[in-house]
């Protein structure tokens, strides 16, 4: 079986090939590496002894996308592609909207024109907003408060409205919590280009020293210490969600949709603390103002994966930030350490 995985060259799509390939699917990536290096994808082959087919290209240019599609017959597509940070997406919104939206109107309109309609989309906790209550099943209300959220929400219901217009469809909606950790091999992980914007990357890069200080946003919140609680996920447990869902997708029609999340909430001080131990270094911190848009606490309820899919996430809070701390220290300048940046 063929995978199309557009972003695989990127965090969480780099783990989700290296997971395909262990399965023995037919791995093809699309990306244009706005966010992520070929490298990535030569340790992926590395890892797994096997080969991926590869385009640097973007979906913007529907060309680009039409071409994988003529040399190749895809089953299922994984759309990872996108641009992923909130902060910058309300500065540059129009950007937001064109990458995500256009890129992903590209890449549905081409699987139209060659009849593949098998979809796994990266959605996110972000289209929940503030919830009410926790935890947080999928049938919460859904709201966005800035535009790469905003982005997230409108492609789902983009993708509900093409099922309603065509039952061929296949869609699995994913909705990730907080993403962290790498590969055990430490040889792939996260690698943020410029200042980190997320608090795993942030921590590590304190801990080798290439960032001085932490800033924890807010201590104030109504949780247990005053920090933020977040549900963080191993990555490898990520991309395993992804390995389940496929069966799924391809089986049976109509749109389904699951939070990938652990269902345990830590705060930022917990998340240092369990980093300090992993790394045996101390990590500065300081507590500033709340960070705007932020809110207190967030965490899944998993348990329709687990039903439906038969998935759950095993990796602990341990292994997330040993995990990292071995890739970073292994890759103290991220890919940019042992290889020319492609
Ligand atoms: P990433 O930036 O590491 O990966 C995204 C990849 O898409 C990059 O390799 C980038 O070069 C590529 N890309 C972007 N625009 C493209 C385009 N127009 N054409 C071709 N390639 C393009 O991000 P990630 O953390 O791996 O996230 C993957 C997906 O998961 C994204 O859609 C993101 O919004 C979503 N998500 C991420 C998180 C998180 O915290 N990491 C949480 C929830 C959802
Ligand atoms: N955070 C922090 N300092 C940072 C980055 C993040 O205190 O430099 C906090 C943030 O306020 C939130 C948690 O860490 O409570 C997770 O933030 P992240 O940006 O990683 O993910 P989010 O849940 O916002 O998508």
């Amino acid at each position: 079986m063929k995978i199309l995985v557009t972003g695989g060259a990127g965090y969480i799509g780099s783990h989700t090939c290296l997971e395909l390939l262990k399965e023995n699917y037919d791995v093809v990536v699309l990306d244009n590496f706005s966010n992520s290096c070929k490298e990535s994808l030569n340790r992926v082959q590395n890892i797994t002894g096997k080969t991926l087919s590869f385009y640097e290209a973007d979906l913007l240019e529907r060309p680009s996308i039409h071409q994988v599609f003529k040399d190749h017959t895809i089953d299922a597509v994984i759309h990872f592609a996108g641009l992923k940070a909130v902060g910058e997406s309300v500065t540059i919104p129009l950007k937001y909207y064109h990458n995500n939206l256009t890129g992903t109107f590209n890449l549905l309109s081409v699987m139209d024109e060659f009849n593949v309609k098998n979809i796994v989309f990266s959605s996110s906790a972000t289209v929940y907003g503030n919830p009410a209550t926790l935890p947080i099943t999928e049938d919460f209300p859904l709201s966005a408060t800035n535009p790469y959220g905003r982005s997230k929400l409108v492609i789902e219901e983009i993708l509900q409205d093409l099922y309603k217009s065509d039952k061929d469809w296949s869609i699995a909606l994913l909705r990730y919590f907080n993403p962290v950790g790498a590969h055990e091999s430490g040889e792939i992980g996260e690698d943020p280009q410029g200042m980190p914007n997320n608090l795993m990357p942030y921590i590590s890069q304190v801990a080798t020293g290439r960032l001085p200080r932490l800033s924890i946003f807010g201590g104030d919140y109504d949780t247990p210490d005053g920090t933020g609680v977040r549900d963080y996920i191993h990555v490898t447990d990520l991309a395993l969600g992804h390995i389940h869902t496929l069966p799924k997708l391809i089986s049976k029609t109509g749109v389904v949709i699951y939070n990938l999340g652990t269902g345990n909430g830590f705060s930022v001080l917990e998340m240092v603390k369990s980093f300090e131990r992993a790394s045996d270094r101390q990590i500065a911190y300081k507590i500033t103002e709340r960070r705007p848009g932020d809110i207190a606490a967030c965490f899944a309820d998993p348990s329709k994966a687990k039903k439906e899919l038969g998935w759950e996430a095993t990796k602990s809070l341990e292994n997330m930030c040993q995990d990292t701390w071995n890739w970073q220290a292994k890759n103290p300048m991220g890919y940019r350490t042992h290889s020319k940046k492609e």
